[in-house]
């Protein structure tokens, strides 16, 4: 099961109710790993609210260095470090921004824990314990990423099968790794002991940017979709090319056309007063679309 927060949905800055974007994933099966999506100011209150233990999250994602991403950041490292905490924390950031944060950490002070900022461009895979982080560029106002986070777990070992043809369960993750197993001259594959095809959970986090066609392919049968939802109001569509941003119409496009489940619009422009009364309308574009309330949960079984 993989948990996803989304903390914020707000752009630019907070208002009251609606904080900047961030979203939290977690890796349900508990192994006490957790990863966010930016760091807008207020992150860390946010977390404290939601009851979310910050000692868990080892990696963080940001998408550009502009403040509403980043603010929240030396905060919560300092008090990551107040935890005595001495496992090491990375941060992965575009490329040309690594000097940005350095200078915006300055202000942190020493910290107990080794602080990695890790560079990456678009088409680079970040590998993690349990999942992968592939960074995609989008089309801003500064360098910016979207990132697809991909969990991935092989399929289920199938005792009948593997007893059909004799293959001893002891050597399954011998198989697993290899991708192939030598059984006495018999070359025996997953698909052979396994109920079928391996599993994977996609969320596709993609915000600040104006529309562009590719996204349809970064966002390919992603499980959920988040993308920002900057304005609905037909007038704004200039606006939003101008800025570099991305109106509702335009997230729901690609999530049709990238055949995703389900879409969380985030990144909402603070001047939009009642975006849920959007849903409705939101729906007859794609049927999976939701506005979050900031702080809502997902639980996703895969
Ligand atoms: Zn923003
Ligand atoms: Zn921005």
């Amino acid at each position: 099961m993989v948990t996803v927060k989304i903390i914020g949905t707000g752009g630019v800055y907070p208002i009251p109710k609606r904080r900047l974007p961030v979203l939290y994933i977690e890796n349900g099966d508990n192994d006490g790993r957790a990863c966010l999506i930016d760091c807008g100011e207020g992150t860390q209150v946010a977390l404290r609210e939601m009851g979310i233990n910050m000692g868990k999250i080892d990696a963080i994602y940001i998408t550009h260095t502009h403040a509403d991403h980043v603010m929240g950041l030396p905060g919560l490292l300092m008090t990551i470090g107040l935890s005595e905490r001495t496992k090491p924390l990375d941060v992965y950031t575009p490329v040309g921004t690594k000097t940005a944060l350095l200078k915006l950490f300055e202000i942190c002070g020493p910290l107990p824990y080794e602080l990695k900022i890790h560079e990456v461009g678009s088409g680079d895979t970040v590998k993690q314990k349990n999942y992968k982080a592939e960074a995609f560029s989008v089309k801003h106002t500064v360098t910016c990423m979207g990132y697809n986070i991909i969990f991935e777990k092989p399929a289920h070992f199938d005792v009948q099968k593997a007893k059909a043809i004799g293959f001893d369960p002891r050597n399954f993750k011998i198989l697993l790794a290899d991708g192939e197993f030598n059984m006495d001259g018999k070359i025996i594959t997953p698909d052979m002991v396994t109920d079928g095809a391996d599993r994977s959970f996609k969320i596709c986090y993609l915000t600040d940017s104006a529309f562009c066609e590719n996204f349809v392919e970064n966002a390919k049968d992603a499980d959920l979709f988040v993308c920002e939802a900057m304005y609905a109001d037909e007038e704004k569509y200039e606006t939003a090319q101008k800025k570099r941003h991305m109106m509702m119409q335009q997230a729901c496009e690609i999530a049709k056309k990238a055949n995703v489940k389900n879409l969380w619009f985030t990144h909402i422009s603070p001047a939009w007063n009642n975006p849920f009364e959007f849903e409705k309308t939101a729906k007859e574009l794609f049927e999976g679309s939701h506005f979050p309330h900031d702080g809502e949960t997902g639980e996703f079984k895969f």
